[in-house]
């Protein structure tokens, strides 16, 4: 008997590992030794680093997307029908359509989720640049926007730690090169004590935000947004009047982790070097659904992904683990429109982010094309 690798979620580390896993068990796929299914909830695969530009309009919209299909290798078995209940006990996954799916090894991959409805106001009276919709709203909001005050109010748990600062930075550049950086306000506000979760970045953060007059409030965690008085409050009783609202949603996991019972809030508890789901011996969860309080990133997404392919094919063929995961993570963070730095760090080494250069910049820019070739397995 073939034995079944099951993928449920074909976003970043879904499809990193769909291919990974390709190219080391092409023997044992010849052999119908093994097969690999994917099942994904859309036919269109989104980088989702990019919708950082859309407010912007520095990216095109169809740079953002390719066709899933096009970005698995042609050895997967790729459907598109979420699944709807997960059943470790049996081994087993449900979906929309109907069908049930064995498996032998099974990865969990489905991300995470925006949830700007579980803070009054804020659905109606907040942009966001985290999915498509809200990131086209930000722009057109943002090309009507003549000098006032903007806030940008960042809530937990959320993806891509670095990309509230990008933001920030971008839109001082943005302002001012339309004339507006005398006429603007930019107010940042974070949920604890300092300017980010990771201290280090936290540190490098605070001078470079007052060389920039970009105004901040800690311990800023967000109750309820007044629409029409346009007041944003927090926990902590502070208000702060705004004229334009940038807001990170706090982000749950996906619907079907909570429905299956597979973790509190849609955060499946993972071991953090095997990234095996606590308890048992083939689920492996990868990318922002794991509960490890590290950050939920793409390049998170990806080394674990790399650690879990080695693993699950090592697995296959000789029964046995090949590698831990150290916490890697490496992020570029764009510090204005024309340049940016960058952080790595894992379990045991802190991040050191350097000083901004357009070459880091540069780096990020040319990454946003590269991923296309890194989700498929060539770089
Ligand atoms: C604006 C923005 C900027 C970012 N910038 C960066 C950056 O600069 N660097 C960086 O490293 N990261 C960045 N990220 C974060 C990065 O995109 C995510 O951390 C990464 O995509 C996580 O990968 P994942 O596979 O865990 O989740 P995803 O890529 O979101 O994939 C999860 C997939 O599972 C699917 N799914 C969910 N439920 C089901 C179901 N029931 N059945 C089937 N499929 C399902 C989803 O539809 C999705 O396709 C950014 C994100 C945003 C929004």
């Amino acid at each position: 008997m073939a034995k079944k690798i099951l993928i449920v979620g074909g976003g970043l580390a879904g499809t990193i590992i769909a291919n990974g896993l390709c190219r080391q068990l092409g023997k044992e796929l010849r052999a119908n030794e093994v097969t690999i299914t994917v099942i994904g909830n859309n036919e269109q695969h989104m980088y989702q680093p990019g919708l950082l530009y859309v407010p912007f309009g520095r990216i095109r919209e169809k740079d953002l997307f390719r066709d899933q299909r096009s970005v698995l290798d042609r050895r997967v078995i790729f459907h598109v029908d979420p699944a709807t209940k997960i059943d470790i006990s049996t081994k087993s996954v449900a979906t929309e359509s109907g069908t049930t799916h064995e498996y032998d090894y099974l990865v969990l991959a489905t991300g995470s989720r925006l949830r700007p409805d579980t803070v009054p106001g804020m659905a109606e009276g907040a942009h966001w640049f985290y999915d498509l919709d809200g990131a086209r709203k930000m722009r057109e909001a943002l090309e009507g926007f003549d000098g006032g005050k903007i806030v940008v109010n960042v809530n937990a748990p959320h993806k891509c730690p670095v990309a509230p600062l990008e933001i920030t930075f971008m839109l001082r550049d943005y302002l001012q090169e339309r004339g507006l950086g005398d006429k603007t306000e930019i107010t940042y506000t974070y949920p604890i004590g300092r300017l980010h979760a990771l201290e280090p970045v936290a540190n490098w953060t605070q001078p470079e935000f007052d060389k920039a007059g970009i105004k901040y409030e800690t311990f800023f965690n967000t109750k309820s947004i007044d629409v029409e008085k346009k007041v944003i409050s927090s926990e902590e009783e502070s208000d702060i009047e705004y004229d334009l609202l940038v807001t990170i949603p706090p982000h749950h996991g996906s619907q079907v982790i909570t429905d299956s019972d597979l973790g509190a809030g849609g955060w499946v508890p993972t071991e953090r070097e095997t990234l095996l789901h606590e308890g048992t011996t083939d689920v492996f969860v990868c990318g922002d659904t794991t509960n490890i309080p590290i950050s939920k990133a793409g390049s998170t997404a990806h080394f674990e992904a790399d650690t879990i392919i080695d693993n699950l094919s090592s697995l296959v063929t000789e029964g046995r683990m090949a590698r831990k995961y150290d916490g890697k993570v490496f992020c570029f963070v764009e510090t204005g429109m024309n340049q940016g730095t960058y952080v790595w760090f894992n379990y045991t080494t802190p991040p050191n982010p350097g000083a901004p250069s357009q070459m880091v910049h540069w780096f990020k820019l040319a990454y946003n094309r590269l991923y296309w070739l890194s989700a498929r397995g060539l770089l």
